[in-house]
């Protein structure tokens, strides 16, 4: 690639300081409070919190609807369901769907991850263990290495699988024959999914960030486990800025508990989770550190936008996965960011939210 002279600031290979641009960004660098990829904290909570029925799983409606369908044809004819890919940003009860449709269908459930499954051979234990209607959670599926995806085609479309042993003259096909499972699939990434691998899921499922009223309701549910009393306004409080995701509204609600029961001798009103809030460096409108890292890169450096993803995940030192799993999607949702054809660019409601105007592009004020 041709230089320009301007390369972005990347801290990785910087010898010299950063601009001061870059250098406040790097003090933003904090620790995600409003990550949506679960802590280990969230993973112990998240198995308590997780509803059980159908009927328990707030939002969704439709995904909801199509679920309880094909749960229902598959008990009436007595067959296992098929094969069921959930798709969508991190925190918004994938995994959760798949052990409720294995409730609701009186399944066992074996889970393991993409990248979990480094060979072909890790996957055979797993699949000649399950028994007819068992279902295969398969979160992160979209990182399953091409050898073993090829691997698992057969085994969903005809319950068969041939695995080689030894090369060359000595190699020999052993042949598996598998009792009928369901394979449910997980992603945040569909579109990183082949298509053939695609093609063998009978049922496709989105999933999309919810409403501050459908996170209302999670969070009164979630209280009420916890042995927490919140008011309406609280509720919603968290909700409006926890990105639209049900793990960040359930993890906001015990950092604001945490805060009542140190700074405010137990009180849960709106003021001390507004406080609470606060403190952990969540804005009104739900952005985190890491949000506003992104956000502020885009307008100091590269005015505004357009920029290239490599570019910016350079400048702000974070992998590109993260920026496009689990910062990005709601920040376009929201409407912070747009992509264009040159990349991302920040919107006018993003100046608007930091309380600054768009400056003029040099090359633009420039010309006359
Ligand atoms: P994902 O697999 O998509 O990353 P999870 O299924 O692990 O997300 O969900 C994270 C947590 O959020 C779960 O523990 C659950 O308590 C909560 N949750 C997610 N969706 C819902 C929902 N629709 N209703 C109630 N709680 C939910």
């Amino acid at each position: 690639m041709k230089s320009t002279g301007r390369e972005p600031w990347n801290p990785r290979h910087a010898k010299s300081e950063p601009p001061s641009a870059a250098r406040d960004l790097e003090l933003e660098k904090d620790s995600r409070v409003v990550s949506a990829k679960p802590d280990e904290e969230d993973k112990v909570i998240d198995i308590s919190l997780r509803p059980t029925r159908l009927a328990e799983f707030t939002g969704q409606e439709a995904v909801k609807e199509n679920l309880a369908i094909a749960i229902a044809a598959a008990k009436k004819r007595k067959e296992p369901m098929e094969h069921v890919l959930l798709s969508g940003p991190p925190g918004l009860g994938k995994t959760t769907l798949a052990h409720i449709i294995a409730h609701e269908t009186g399944s066992k459930i074996t889970a393991t991850s993409g990248p979990a499954i480094e060979r072909a051979g890790d996957l055979i234990g797993i699949l000649t263990n399950l028994e007819e209607g068992d279902i295969l959670f398969i979160d992160e599926i979209h990182r399953l290495s091409k050898v073993v995806e090829e691997f698992v085609y057969p085994a969903m479309e005809s319950f068969n699988i041939d695995f080689i042993i030894d090369k060359g003259p000595y190699a020999k096909t052993i042949k598996f024959a598998l009792k009928r499972f369901t394979m449910i699939g997980a992603t945040t990434r569909s579109g990183l999914l082949s298509a053939p691998m695609r093609d063998r899921f009978g049922i496709l499922a989105h999933l999309d960030f919810y409403e501050p009223a459908e996170l209302v309701k999670i969070v009164k549910r979630s209280s009420e486990l916890l042995s927490i009393k919140i008011d309406n306004e609280s509720a919603l409080e968290i909700a409006r800025r926890s990105r639209g995701t049900p793990r960040i509204a359930n993890r906001l609600l015990r950092r604001v508990r945490d805060y009542s029961d140190v700074r405010a001798a137990g009180k849960f009103d709106c003021e001390v989770t507004r406080k609470a809030l606060d403190g952990q460096g969540v804005d009104t409108a739900g952005l985190d550190p890491m949000d506003r890292r992104v956000l502020k890169a885009v307008i100091d450096i590269y005015n505004g936008g357009p920029v290239g993803i490599d570019a910016l995940a350079a400048t702000i030192n974070e992998e590109v996965d993260t920026i496009v799993d689990v910062v990005e999607p709601y920040l376009l949702k929201a409407g912070f960011l747009k992509r264009t054809a040159r990349g991302r660019a920040v919107t006018e409601k993003t100046y608007d939210h930091f309380g600054s105007g768009k400056k003029s592009r040099p090359a633009e004020s420039n010309l006359f």
